[in-house]
């Protein structure tokens, strides 16, 4: 098994476990960006948001809310980023699918967002005609 979170699931690794159900196991990052940063991953091995079953995505998702509480109640944290990381090109290193949350006090400068861009309502107005002709594509 050549996956890093495959092999905390079957614990082969050791990992710091905050939170586990049927189908999720979360658990504190390495390199964490803030105090008590959570990976939640399914146990089964997906490799990201595009290759993923539904079932093991809404999992996740309810598994990631049970830990934002729990982050929020107990770290008396004021806000939490969720960051999910898709492909080499947004910054994937562990090809198997997980959620990062990351909790966030006032004035911290834990992580950085993106810089707004610029468009217009035809740009966009055309674009979102484009996409939605290729749902199902
Ligand atoms: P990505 O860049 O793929 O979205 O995030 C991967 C995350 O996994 C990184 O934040 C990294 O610190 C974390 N990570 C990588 N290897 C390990 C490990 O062996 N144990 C834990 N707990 N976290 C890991
Ligand atoms: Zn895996």
């Amino acid at each position: 098994m050549d996956c890093i979170f495959c092999r905390i699931v079957a614990g082969e690794i050791p990992s710091h476990k905050v939170y586990e159900d049927d189908m999720t196991l979360a658990f504190l990052d390495i390199h964490p960006a803030a105090r008590g940063h959570t990976l939640v991953i399914p146990k089964q091995h997906v490799a990201d948001l595009l290759s993923a079953d539904p079932l093991d995505l809404e999992a996740t998702v309810r598994g990631s809310q049970v830990v934002a509480r729990i982050l929020h109640k107990h770290l008396q944290a004021d806000g939490i980023n969720v960051v999910q990381n898709n492909g080499t090109a947004a910054g994937q290193d562990v090809f198997h699918y997980h959620v990062h949350l990351i909790p966030r006090w006032t004035g911290d400068q834990a992580i950085r967002s993106w810089r707004p861009g610029e468009t217009d309502h035809a740009a966009l107005g055309s674009l979102a005609a484009e996409l939605r002709a290729a749902e199902g594509t």
